[in-house]
């Protein structure tokens, strides 16, 4: 399997550090607010790299932090504590805010079908790891201690921006929060790892630690829940784009700098969901989520449908129009699975062809997960040369990955079908089944005027793939 691995800006062939075991870990939530679905495209890519590992065979371990202390975040504001102001907007603490939108958070993934990952972590949770690993670095002479504040020292490092497209100038991105804009530093590029000074002097969480009563930084989070679970070396590392710099440059930092080796093999990164106005963004107050979709009247696997049919390493455009054309593929799909399982007889699955088109799948996945030509190889099912039974078992496999739900939603159709069915009355249906022998017989003056009779009784009827439907006007 082939990975493109953000930190050699190569695909590579994946091979994780013990043999059918992979360890991996993806940047969580901020969760002061509910998740936009730019944020959810990059959960929904992770989630298929995960069940595209486990579908080959791993042993996966994934770990996932909650971002629950009020620090900034990766999607670009400027300003005040992000919890601070989700808590002030509704009145509550800062802990009821996080505990409301990660419920919230989990509530989106399941209906996208993402799995909760084996472990999530608050960073509340983990204070006495941060201080720990923050002392060790100090003693390690990684970082150092400036008006109040406990700094990473990046000049000890032998490279710092690992991912190689950075330079000083991007720093003015690094230091958007503003709070490490400060005096204190002694190279622009060190970031905080613990504050006790910072603007936000009504931060409502603080812990003691050895530098005083204070609160973490960002960066050191993930580093330390993913050590905590996962243990010195990580596999694959997993989140958005943006958060390559200076989230993941800084995780890795302080990770290394800690352990004195390398600590994550390969770096997984998203690229963005924008809308036709530019970036999505939580903080610009207006944004797009999985309830506004559900208003909207879409199912929120039809977004999920619309992810994969792109790649997660091309940026995504999303309006109304793109999401239309996703549903109305999705639904044929939905439809088309129905008229499998209605054809399907007593022949049972074809293991030869199953193998020999199956390949068409794994090699779209094997493929840097290319998730596009994945969907495309789902539609080739249905040209496959095999029979229904086969053809439903691939659906089914595929979907292990895909978790679009293609067969329980296919049931669900021909149940609707069924009860719209059971309604109607008896006169209207025998005229149907007459309708249908006068096609069958090519009568179609016969078939036109049995429509006509149908229509004045107050119904409507529509030729499918899955045969005749019948409606009420
Ligand atoms: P946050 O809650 O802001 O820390 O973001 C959660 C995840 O969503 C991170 O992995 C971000 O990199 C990712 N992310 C943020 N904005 C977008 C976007 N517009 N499209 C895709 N992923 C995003
Ligand atoms: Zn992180």
């Amino acid at each position: 399997m082939k990975l493109y691995n953000s930190l050699s800006h190569k695909v590579e062939e994946f091979v994780p550090n013990e043999a059918g075991k992979v360890a991996m870990y993806t940047c969580g939530p901020t969760v002061y607010h509910f998740a936009h679905i730019g944020n959810l495209r990059s959960y929904i890519m992770e989630d298929v790299l995960e069940k595209y590992l486990r579908f080959v065979g791993y042993d996966v371990k994934r770990v996932m932090n909650i971002t629950d202390v009020g620090h900034l975040t990766s999607d670009g504001d400027t300003g005040d504590d992000k919890m601070l102001k989700g808590a002030k907007r509704e009145h509550k603490t800062v802990m009821e805010i996080a505990e409301f939108y990660t419920k919230a958070f989990f509530d989106d993934c399941a209906k996208l079908n993402i799995k909760t990952p084996d472990a999530v972590e608050p960073a509340t949770h983990c204070i006495d790891e941060f201080i720990r690993v923050i002392s060790s670095l100090i003693e390690k002479g990684y970082a150092y201690e400036a008006g109040g504040n406990i700094y990473f020292d990046t000049s000890r490092l032998d490279k710092y921006y690992v991912f190689g497209d950075f330079n000083e100038d991007d720093l003015e991105v690094g230091v958007r929060d503003g709070v490490e804009e400060d005096g204190n530093k002694r190279n622009k590029a060190d970031f905080v790892l613990w504050f006790t000074k910072s603007k936000f002097d009504d931060q409502e969480l603080k812990w003691e630690s050895p530098w005083g009563l204070g609160y973490p930084g960002w960066h050191i989070e993930c580093s330390c829940i993913s050590m905590k679970h996962l243990g010195e070396h990580l596999d694959i590392h997993c989140g958005g784009i943006d958060n390559q710099f200076p989230h993941h440059t800084n995780e890795i930092a302080q990770s290394e700098a800690f352990l004195g080796h390398k600590w994550c093999n390969y770096w997984f990164h998203v690229h963005h969901l924008n809308t036709t106005g530019g970036k999505m963004s939580k903080s610009k107050g207006e944004f797009l989520t999985v309830s506004l979709l559900e208003e909207k009247g879409y199912d929120p696997i039809v977004y999920r449908f619309f992810c994969l049919q792109s790649h997660y390493r091309k940026s995504l455009v999303f309006d109304w129009e793109n999401l239309d054309n996703a549903k109305q593929a999705f639904d044929k799909l939905v439809t088309r699975t129905a008229a499998l399982i209605a054809e399907k007889d007593a022949a049972g699955v074809d293991k030869e062809a199953f193998d020999r088109i199956k390949t068409g799948f794994t090699a779209a996945m094997d493929d840097d997960i290319n998730t596009s030509n994945a969907v495309t190889a789902l539609y080739d099912v249905f040209k496959a040369d095999t029979n229904a039974a086969t053809k439903l078992a691939l659906i089914d496999d595929y979907d292990k990955v895909l978790s679009l739900g293609i067969t329980e939603k296919a049931e669900a159709y021909i149940r609707s079908q069924e009860d719209a069915q059971s309604d109607i009355p008896e006169e209207v249906l025998e005229l149907v089944e007459q309708r249908k022998a006068a096609r069958k017989d090519k009568n179609f003056a016969l078939a036109d005027e049995l429509r006509d009779r149908i229509s004045e009784l107050g119904y409507v009827i529509r030729e499918t793939r899955q045969g005749t439907e019948i409606s009420r006007k």
